[in-house]
């Protein structure tokens, strides 16, 4: 008796699939993964050198491997312990806002949308601790349309050249001391006005935190969680984005309640 084939009938499982579901047109999904160029890894490295708040544990992993000869076969593995707010990270709704949602409660279409990179580089040379107004919001606006819904707005800063150096980052001989610190963050009104008239996944920025090195209130923090927005904070490379047209994804650990957690950013350019 003849058998019944299996599904696919020897047709390839994967291109019975394609056939069912059908392929992204040209310009989907596998253009962009294939053309690597198009992809911009936002995301410092995590290691012992990696920037931790002041008085937060350093990052720690413990590695062992055995093996990689004639008669043992390779393996390695690891353990690591960070604080959920070390490096590139994202600050999820609940750090700053009582109710908020988790980490791991951030709905999945928001950790994706249209990156809006606002340069302040010119401001932030004259004053380290200058603050993204208003002004510049409206800037980008004139030139480039109103911030689309569902952005991510990053302020760019230029502050990842000093990522290397821990008192030039944090702008301080004293970056253990919480109440010494420089560096360039949003200001209040700029927060208030993208959580109430815009429509924005999130924001973020290139320095230790959304709000300034001065600052002791955290009020962008506020503002931004209490509207069930995160942050984005260390992001890496910011001047290989255009200041419009990428996409940016952020995907962060999924730590049940988590205050926050390590994030791997990617920025897809436009064609
Ligand atoms: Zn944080």
């Amino acid at each position: 008796m003849r058998q019944r084939l299996p599904v696919g009938g020897g047709i390839p499982l994967i291109f019975l699939l394609w056939g069912l579901v059908g392929l992204p047109a040209v310009g989907g999904w596998q253009e962009i993964v294939h053309a690597a160029s198009r992809l911009v890894d936002l995301t410092y490295s995590f290691d012992e050198t990696t920037l931790v708040w002041p008085r937060n544990p350093p990052f720690h992993r413990d590695g062992s491997q055995r093996g990689g000869t004639a008669d043992e076969a390779w393996y390695t593995t690891g353990q690591v312990a960070l604080s959920e707010h070390a490096g590139t990270h994202m600050d999820a709704p609940i750090h700053f806002a009582q109710g908020q949602v988790g980490i791991d409660g951030i709905p999945v279409e928001q950790l994706m949308g249209p990156a809006v990179v606002i340069d302040v580089r010119a401001s932030v040379s004259k004053e380290r601790d200058y603050r993204l107004s208003l002004t510049d919001l409206h800037r980008w606006e004139a030139q480039y349309g109103v911030i689309p819904n569902g952005a991510v707005v990053l302020m760019f800063t230029g502050w990842g050249a000093h990522w290397q150096h821990r008192e030039q980052y944090f702008g301080s001989t004293t970056p253990d001391v919480p109440t010494t610190l420089h560096f360039p963050g949003f200001s209040e009104e700029a927060a208030r006005f993208l959580v109430t008239e815009r429509h924005i996944a999130g924001i973020g920025i290139d320095t230790p935190s959304i709000d300034y090195g001065p600052s002791q209130d955290f009020v962008v923090h506020r503002i931004v969680n209490g509207a069930g927005l995160y942050g984005l904070e260390n992001v890496a490379r910011l001047d290989e984005l255009p200041s419009y047209g990428a996409t940016l994804i952020a995907l962060p650990m999924k730590i049940t309640g988590g205050s926050g957690a390590p994030v791997r950013i990617l920025g897809i350019l436009p064609e």
